[in-house]
C-alpha cells in the first residue's frame, strides 16, 4: 500500500487529553477544587475522582458528596472556566506533553482524510487550556470535537462528535471512529459506540485494567510514532 493510497482513506481520531495527550501533574483536580470552592464557599474535604470522567459528573458527585444542593451547569461550568484560566501559570510550570503526543498529533493532522480531534471529560475552555498551554491546539480541529459539557456519560460523547464531524466536514457517516484514551472509561465509550480504541498506560490504570475493560490494544505510551500512526491507518477504511 502506497503512503498516497493510505492518504486517502478517512479516519476519525478523538484523542482525549489529561494522561494521554497532557500530564497535567495533579493541576485539573486542583481546578475542580477551586470551582467547587468558588461555588460553594468552602474547600472540598474528600478527594476528586476524575477516572475519565465528564466535568458535569466530576462536579455534580463533588456537590452530592458534601449533602450540597446542585448549582446550575451554566454556573458549574463558568467555576470551571475561571478556574481552568487561573490555573494556566501552574500547568504551564508543572504539566508537560507526554512522550510521542505531539509527533503523532503533527503526522495524523497532515493527513488530508483523517479529521483528528478530541474526545474529553473537559469543557471546552479547559480543553482549550490545557492543548493550549503546550501548543496543541493548532494541531487538532478543535471545533468538531466532544466535551463535558455535551453529555454525562462519556460513551455519550462519541456521537456527539460524530454528528459534529459529519455536519461540518462532510465525511461518509460510515466513517470509521478511534478513540485514544487512557481509562477504562474511554475503552468503554469505544465499545459502546462501535468505535475502535488505542489504550495508553500513561495515566492512573495499567495495562492489565487496561485490557481488562475490553481494549484489545493497549500501549506503554505515545512515542512509537510509526507504531501509533500504522495503528491508526489500521482502522482507516
Ligand atoms: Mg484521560
Amino acid at each position: 500500500m502506497s503512503s498516497a493510497y493510505a492518504d486517502a482513506m478517512p479516519v476519525i481520531i478523538l484523542w482525549d487529553i489529561d494522561h494521554t495527550l497532557v500530564e497535567n501533574a495533579g493541576v485539573s483536580k486542583e481546578i475542580y477544587r477551586a470551582a467547587f470552592t468558588q461555588l460553594a464557599g468552602r474547600r472540598p474535604d474528600v478527594p476528586v475522582v476524575t477516572e475519565g470522567r465528564t466535568d458535569r459528573l466530576i462536579m455534580r458527585d463533588l456537590f452530592a458528596d458534601h449533602g450540597l444542593s446542585q448549582p446550575t451547569w451554566p454556573d458549574i461550568e463558568h467555576a470551571l472556566e475561571t478556574s481552568g484560566t487561573e490555573h494556566r501559570a501552574e500547568l504551564a510550570r508543572r504539566g508537560y506533553v507526554l512522550p510521542g503526543a505531539r509527533e503523532a498529533l503533527m503526522i495524523a493532522a497532515s493527513r488530508r482524510s483523517w479529521v483528528s480531534s478530541v474526545l474529553t471529560g473537559n469543557i471546552a475552555a479547559n480543553a482549550q487550556v490545557k492543548l493550549g498551554t503546550f501548543g496543541l491546539d493548532d494541531l487538532l480541529d478543535l471545533p468538531v470535537g466532544a466535551y463535558g459539557a455535551d453529555a454525562d456519560e462519556r460513551s455519550a460523547l462519541v456521537p456527539v462528535a460524530r454528528e459534529r464531524i459529519q455536519h461540518h466536514r462532510a465525511l461518509d457517516p460510515a466513517t470509521p471512529v478511534v478513540l485514544v484514551g487512557d481509562t477504562p472509561q474511554d475503552v468503554l465509550a469505544a465499545r459502546h459506540s462501535g468505535a475502535a480504541v488505542i489504550a495508553v498506560a500513561t495515566g492512573q490504570h495499567t495495562a492489565e485494567q487496561l485490557h481488562a475493560a475490553g481494549a484489545t490494544t493497549v500501549l506503554r505510551d505515545l512515542s512509537d510514532t510509526d507504531t501509533v500512526i500504522g495503528l491508526l491507518q489500521s482502522h482507516a477504511t
